[in-house]
This record gives structure tokens, C-alpha cells and sequence, in this order.
């Protein structure tokens, strides 16, 4: 498939409508064999639980073309995994992980044009989705549901380069106790839209929210896990079981260990300790690692060595190695890649 014609380099992170997506529909306790389509919209029933209870959940993550010209995805093996972990935490049914990873592979294939070159900085998002679909007044879980995923182009994250930025300890929970932070479930971004459009009126990029129970523990942003670095360049990642398993942590804490070297923990983190780190780090599949330069706690700054020009050296090793492995200028390990053509 020819290119599309578009300023890679200028792309922002924006719905762009692409030639296909793939949709699969399930009914009468069944999963239908699924199809790429060209049509981008969806008619629903005004009562379709989807918009009555919320009965949705998502993922993210992109399509790279590799330094030789090979279209892959990373690890979509474990979004699979995470999408069937929410769906059933939403009483939906899982579409099963061979179905996710065949409908993925078919979805960016048919889309090539769309898959910016490499060398561009931009990458192809993929965001497939899951929703009730038929009517439900009472509340219970639907009983027919949608498996969709669509793409769409988006830029380099950093178009100036990565500048760190500042973000405040909100207010606000982002997750109880034994609810559903731990799930990719549309009603976690719902809830959080106030908070971050508060933290924006305010002058900050993002929230950090701390462990509602106690408000003592680091959780995580909206949309990103934390890591940090010690003065003794050890990685710490918060653990809790309210915050989503990111997999951009997860390769990047196996990355801090097998390829730099690194001592890497995973355990629950003190927002009393966060002063005394010397980087910090915000992981997501759309940015892969951002940094944080500065954490506002009720006007009481935080302000790490790192400063506000430019990612830590830790940060910046991590990044690199990372990216490096997802645009296959170093070797990935075994079954991080999923070459689509
Ligand atoms: C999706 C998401 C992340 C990042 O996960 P990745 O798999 O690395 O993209 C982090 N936190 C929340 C709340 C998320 O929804």
C-alpha cells in the first residue's frame, strides 16, 4: 500500500480517520468471526448499556516501522492479556487473545499507508475497544457487546525534545481499594477528567494521586505510571493494587535490569521519599517515558536534581534503550516484538 500523503513530523496526537477498522459482535453468548470494515461509525439503541452503565474498557498501544523497514507491534500479547482481565472485572466477555492478536495484525496491515516511516518520530496508535451494546434499563451487564479497534497516526510525543514537566498531588482518589484502578476501564478516565482539567486551570500538566486509603502511598497519574530513581541510580516503580499494570513499566524495569544493569524494585513508595529521588518518570504507551521535573504539594515544591530542561540521565538511558528496542536498533528479547509485515 502507498504511503499516505501526511506531514509525519507534524502530526499531533488527534483522531485521524484511517481506510479500516476491524469490529467483531457478540450475541446470543458468542463471538462472531469479525471483519475489517471502512465504516466509522456505530448505531446503537439509546438504552445500549454502553452509555447507560459505562460498560466499556479500552487499550492502547502502537505499530512501529523498525529501522529495516518491517511494520511490528510491541508486545500486544499482554494488552491482549489486560483487555481480558477487564473485561471480565466489567462483566463482559473476553475476546480471546489469539482473536485480539489476529484482528490487530489484519487491522495495521490493512492500514500500511497509515504507518508513518521510521526515522519520522511518529508512530501508529492502535486503540482497540469493548462495549455493552444492547438495551439494559435495569442494572446488570449487557448481553450483546462490541469488540472494536480502529488506528490512527499520531507525532512524536516530544516534539521539542522531552521537557520535564510539573505535576501536582491531587486532591481527587483515582482508585479505591479493591475497585477497578487496576483494570483499562473507561470509567477511570471518566472520573478523572475534572481533576485534570483542574490541574491545567492551575497551571500543572498533570495529577499524581496518592493511595486513597491512606494518602500516604504514590499511585500513579491519570494515565501513566510513576518511576523513580534513586541518588544511587536504583529504578523504583510504586506498587499497589490499584494501579493499572502498565506494560511500558513492565519492559522498562526488565530493560533497567538486563540491559543497563540496573537494580530495579517494584514495592509501595512513600510520597515522603518521592524528595529524596533524583529522577522521576512518567511511563505510558504514548510517550514512553516522560519526566517530571517538579512535584507540587499543596505550594510545598519538589523539585528533582534532574531540573527543567532536559530528562535525567537514567531516564534519558531508559528511554533510549527502550525506544531503541521497539525500532529494532538493539535486539529485543525473546517474543517483545510481533512483526506485521
Ligand atoms: C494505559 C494506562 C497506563 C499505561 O499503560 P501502558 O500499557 O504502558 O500504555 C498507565 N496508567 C493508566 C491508568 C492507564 O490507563
Amino acid at each position: 500500500m502507498e504511503k499516505q500523503n501526511i506531514d509525519w513530523a507534524n502530526l499531533g496526537f488527534g483522531y485521524i480517520k484511517t481506510d479500516y477498522r476491524y469490529v467483531s459482535n457478540y450475541k446470543n453468548g458468542a463471538w462472531d468471526e469479525g471483519a475489517l470494515t471502512t465504516e466509522d461509525t456505530i448505531t446503537l439503541n439509546e438504552c445500549a448499556c454502553v452509555f447507560q452503565y459505562a460498560q466499556t474498557c479500552f487499550e492502547g498501544l502502537k505499530a512501529y516501522t523498525t529501522e529495516d523497514g518491517h511494520i511490528v507491534t510491541f508486545r500486544p500479547d499482554l494488552n491482549a492479556e489486560r483487555m481480558i482481565n477487564t473485561a471480565k472485572r466489567l462483566e463482559m466477555p473476553p475476546f480471546a487473545k489469539e482473536r485480539f492478536l489476529d484482528a490487530i495484525t489484519k487491522l495495521v496491515a490493512a492500514n500500511a499507508g497509515f504507518v508513518p516511516p521510521y526515522g519520522s518520530g511518529a508512530t501508529l496508535y492502535i486503540r482497540p475497544f469493548l462495549f455493552g451494546t444492547n438495551p439494559v434499563i435495569g442494572v446488570k451487564p449487557a448481553s450483546e457487546y462490541q469488540f472494536r479497534a480502529f488506528v490512527t497516526p499520531v507525532g512524536p510525543y516530544f516534539k521539542d525534545g522531552a521537557k520535564p514537566i510539573t505535576i501536582r498531588v491531587c486532591d481527587f482518589d483515582r482508585a479505591a481499594p479493591h475497585g477497578t484502578g487496576h483494570v483499562k476501564a473507561g470509567l477511570n478516565y471518566a472520573m478523572s477528567l475534572h481533576a485534570i482539567v483542574d490541574a491545567h486551570k492551575q497551571g500543572f500538566d498533570e495529577n499524581m494521586y496518592l493511595d486513597a486509603a491512606t494518602r500516604t502511598y504514590v499511585e500513579e497519574t491519570g494515565g501513566a505510571n510513576f518511576i523513580f530513581i534513586t541518588k544511587d541510580n536504583t529504578v523504583i516503580t510504586p506498587k499497589s493494587d490499584s494501579i493499572l499494570p502498565s506494560i511500558t513499566r513492565r519492559s522498562i524495569l526488565h530493560v533497567a535490569e538486563h540491559y543497563l544493569g540496573l537494580k530495579a524494585e517494584e514495592r509501595p513508595v512513600l510520597f515522603e521519599e518521592v524528595k529524596d529521588f533524583a529522577e522521576c518518570g512518567l511511563c505510558g504507551t504514548a510517550a514512553v517515558v516522560s519526566p517530571v521535573g517538579k512535584i507540587v504539594d499543596h505550594g510545598k515544591e519538589i523539585c528533582f536534581p534532574s531540573g527543567m530542561e532536559k530528562m535525567g540521565p537514567v531516564t534519558q538511558k531508559l528511554y533510549d534503550t527502550l525506544t531503541g528496542i521497539q525500532m529494532g536498533r538493539i535486539e529485543a528479547p525473546e517474543g517483545w516484538i510481533h512483526v506485521i509485515k
